[in-house]
């Protein structure tokens, strides 16, 4: 049984008090609320991670941390960068590679989103993989063959141990933060079809286990459909994440 999975990334958004003050909006609602049906994770910038993390321990929480994004490469003259024994050592498990804003606004190709998933492997981190179509691919009927693509070149160059220790979240880049959502039957066929392709490959072991996430303008109105659907595993939520009261309803959704 996968335990479900609610992942809320904050992208570059709220100054450090806002972000505060919702990190402590979350762990009272965590302790009044039934959060027990799922892992919550919350993705902040890298630079409220460590005060995160000290107030979420100092609280008793359990939600976890994740980062945006780490360096392809471990250390070194990379000016800017931040690597992923930086986020480890500071309190975060889960690391975000290949998110489509990523991918088209910072140019990732596959060949940097396979380093980056290496060093995040190396720290014993988890990788959340983002995989997703355009919209032109998708009213062409090139869904599939896009995300096999994405797959193929990223996460087939893993070995199935590895792959068990990774989380994939499909997110069609028309949904995401556009206000439109994937039908529940339309994410529930990606999932299927992403399970399928992870078993043809790894094995029935490595894809019964792994979570796959849904990502795509999930809101506490249309949350509970898209988590029913036997292969969404979670959400990985942008705008309704920054919002306590959006958040806490789609954990308890
Ligand atoms: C995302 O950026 O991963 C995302 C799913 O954003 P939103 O929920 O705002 O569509």
């Amino acid at each position: 049984m996968r335990k479900r999975l609610i992942a809320g990334n904050w992208k570059m958004n709220m100054h450090w008090n806002e972000a505060m003050t919702l990190i402590s909006e979350l762990v009272q609602k965590e302790s009044e609320g039934n959060w027990r049906n799922a892992d919550v994770t919350i993705i902040p910038p890298s630079i409220y991670l460590r005060s995160a993390f000290e107030f979420l321990k100092n609280s008793g929480s359990k939600i976890e941390l994740g980062a945006q994004n780490v360096a392809a490469t471990e250390n070194g003259a990379f000016t800017g960068e931040v690597s992923a024994s930086m986020v480890h050592q500071i309190g975060t498990s889960l690391v975000l590679v290949g998110h489509s804003e990523r991918r088209e606004y910072f140019a990732e190709n596959d060949e940097a989103l396979v380093n980056k998933i290496r060093c995040v492997l190396d720290q014993n981190l988890t990788p959340l993989f983002c995989c997703g179509e355009h919209l032109d691919h998708r009213n062409s009927g090139n869904h599939e063959s896009t995300i096999l693509h994405q797959l193929e070149s990223v996460v087939f160059e893993f070995t199935a141990d590895e792959v068990s220790n990774m989380i994939i979240a499909y997110e069609p880049i028309w949904a995401i933060g556009t206000g439109e959502t994937a039908s529940p039957q339309q994410a529930q066929e990606m999932h299927a079809f992403i399970r399928t392709s992870i078993q043809k490959k790894f094995g029935n072991e490595v894809s019964n286990k792994l979570r796959i996430l849904y990502g795509g303008s999930m809101n506490p109105e249309n949350a509970a459909e898209l988590l029913a659907q036997p292969d969404v595993d979670g959400g990985l939520i942008g705008g309704a994440s920054i919002d306590a009261n959006k958040f806490q309803a789609i954990i308890e959704a």
